[in-house]
């Protein structure tokens, strides 16, 4: 059987691209994410033509075809302020015009918190912002995280997920980044019932739909509501489900993203060699 596992982290952009790949190879990935700024919003460093010239002779070596953006988490589309939703647009904005230069991938988003005014004025509010930022040529995925649904975050439920995309105009540039974390805290039993999970999310949202799987245990448990991530074996779903959450056939082909609490590049090597060779 063919096996093109793809497997990364989350590493620092700190230093551009060409380090991204280098520090993914260094550690057995073939794939990573990184925050587009840094995670309050700020203004975004220059992309430097040269760096990314030079990502891209690194990662052919690397075997790296696929990488993932993430927004900026403190973004809030369905804020009810019209000041915050309208930063999360023109940030949204700004990074899918940065993505251009690294055409075709991908960039994950959270919906947002619709702070009080209910899941239904929230899921309209985040839908309308991608409607804004969205643009037939461009060639970016933009992916919605399925969320743990802590506080009034929206996304907490596939249904939630489902009803944002039924309301984006250009539903090709969409796609779902599945959290194993944040489902599992969001209730849906991935230790105990997998096949019954997946078979929701088809049901609900579309298998077509998921491009991304983000792979973290977690710290709390079933239907906490919570999001606190634990490294690979350390949580409540553990690693026997998270590796079986990698060999699912209708999820073992696509990219695989750690971020598990690890203070260096080592631990991570650790994670992806486990996740390895244990994974048929
Ligand atoms: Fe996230
Ligand atoms: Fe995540
Ligand atoms: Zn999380």
């Amino acid at each position: 059987m063919s096996d093109a596992f793809t497997i990364g982290c989350h590493l620092s952009s700190s230093k551009g691209y060409s380090q991204m790949a280098r520090d993914a190879a260094s550690i057995g990935a073939n794939t990573f994410q990184f925050f587009t700024r840094n995670p309050r919003g700020a203004r975004a460093k220059d992309i430097d033509p040269a760096d990314v010239a030079a990502f891209a002779s690194l990662a052919q070596e690397a075997g790296i075809e696929t990488f993932l953006a993430h927004a900026p988490y403190t973004l809030n589309p369905a804020s009810a302020k019209p000041e915050t939703r309208e930063f999360a647009i023109q940030v949204l904005a700004d990074d899918l015009v940065r993505m251009e230069n690294t055409p075709g991938q991908m960039y994950n988003m959270h919906p947002g918190a619709h702070v009080g005014q209910g899941a239904e004025r929230g899921i309209e509010l985040v839908a309308d912002a991608l409607n804004q930022v969205l643009d037939p040529s461009q060639t970016t995925r933009v992916l919605l995280e399925t969320m743990a649904g802590k506080g009034t975050e929206i996304g907490g439920t596939f249904a939630e997920i489902r009803a944002i995309i039924d309301r984006v105009d250009l539903t090709d540039h969409i796609g779902v980044c599945l959290d194993t974390c944040h489902v599992f805290d969001g209730g849906y039993d991935l230790v105990n019932d997998l096949e019954g999970v997946i078979g929701e999310f088809d049901k609900v949202i579309g298998l077509e739909h998921l491009y991304a799987i983000h792979l973290n245990d977690s710290k709390n448990s079933l239907g906490s509501h919570k999001d606190r991530h634990a490294r690979i074996g350390e949580g409540n779903i553990g690693l026997d489900a998270l590796v079986a959450v990698t060999e699912y056939p209708s999820l073992r082909d696509l990219p695989f993203f750690l971020e598990t609490p690890q203070e260096e590049l080592a631990g991570w090597a650790d994670e992806i060699a486990l996740i390895k060779g244990q994974r048929n």
